[in-house]
């Protein structure tokens, strides 16, 4: 090699964020983290399932519960208004009691 040309490279390892695996590498950057690799996508694994490494999924099954509770609660309070008050006792009755 050259001297002084080359930048500085590093005996260095790239960490899979999912499932943890680790594999040397020589590189200009040390330390290397990825969110997913070969071991574990789905796309290798064949298997079906969200990489969720980020929260995305919970943060979107929280908007999710929040939204049906919002609607919920929209639709008991529109259910008691629109219940029918129940009927006043007539006047006359009130009176003379319920053989008027
Ligand atoms: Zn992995």
């Amino acid at each position: 090699m050259k001297k002084g040309i080359h930048p500085k490279h590093y005996y260095t390892q790239v960490v899979c964020g999912t499932c943890g695996s680790v594999w040397p590498v020589i590189s200009t950057r040390e330390n290397m983290r990825v969110d997913v690799c070969s071991n574990c996508h789905p796309f290798y694994t064949g298997e079906q399932r969200i990489v969720d490494t980020a929260g995305q999924v919970d943060r979107f099954m929280r908007r999710l519960r929040t939204s049906q509770d919002q609607q919920a609660e929209i639709a008991r309070r529109r259910a008691e208004r629109e219940k029918p008050e129940p009927k006043k006792r007539s006047l006359l009755k009130e009176i003379y009691g319920e053989d008027a």
